[in-house]
């Protein structure tokens, strides 16, 4: 392709001669997926632009899309997360109260060791709470 490019001594040959390309060529998908990859799967406007430093083809944008769109670690990367179904919170859980009204604990070690691990925590819950009730915003 002729072009006003020719004297410029910052561009190549290539450069300022790229191969004109047929849009619906398979050699035109292949240099698009070819400079997909070597670009670790680039987008289609920063693929596009190194393309162009050596071929011309028509309409570039549309056939990178095409590639990108068919490009499986493209496809597994640009995939969302799947949100869960979850039914709605039920009103009782919704109600105001202090923090600890109403606590459980699972123990799964024998009794006594159990007391002696429970007790600190139970006098740090009932600081705690004591703590949070003389606040008066609730
Ligand atoms: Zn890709």
């Amino acid at each position: 392709m002729g072009g006003r490019l020719d004297r410029s001594p910052f561009l190549s040959d290539a450069a300022t001669h790229p191969l004109l390309l047929r849009k619906k060529s398979h050699l035109s998908t292949l240099i698009c997926n070819y400079y997909h990859k070597i670009l670790f799967h680039s987008g289609p406007r920063s693929t596009a632009v190194n393309i162009q430093k050596k071929f011309w083809i028509p309409s570039i944008i549309s056939i990178l899309r095409g590639v990108i769109s068919k490009c499986i670690p493209c496809h597994r990367l640009s995939a969302k997360p799947i949100q869960p179904k979850m039914a709605d919170v039920l009103p009782e859980r919704m109600q105001r109260t202090y923090p600890f009204a109403s606590c459980a604990m699972e123990v799964h070690i024998p009794l006594k060791r159990a007391i002696f691990a429970i007790i600190p925590l139970i006098k740090l819950i009932s600081l705690s709470s004591y703590v949070l009730r003389r606040e008066p915003s609730i």
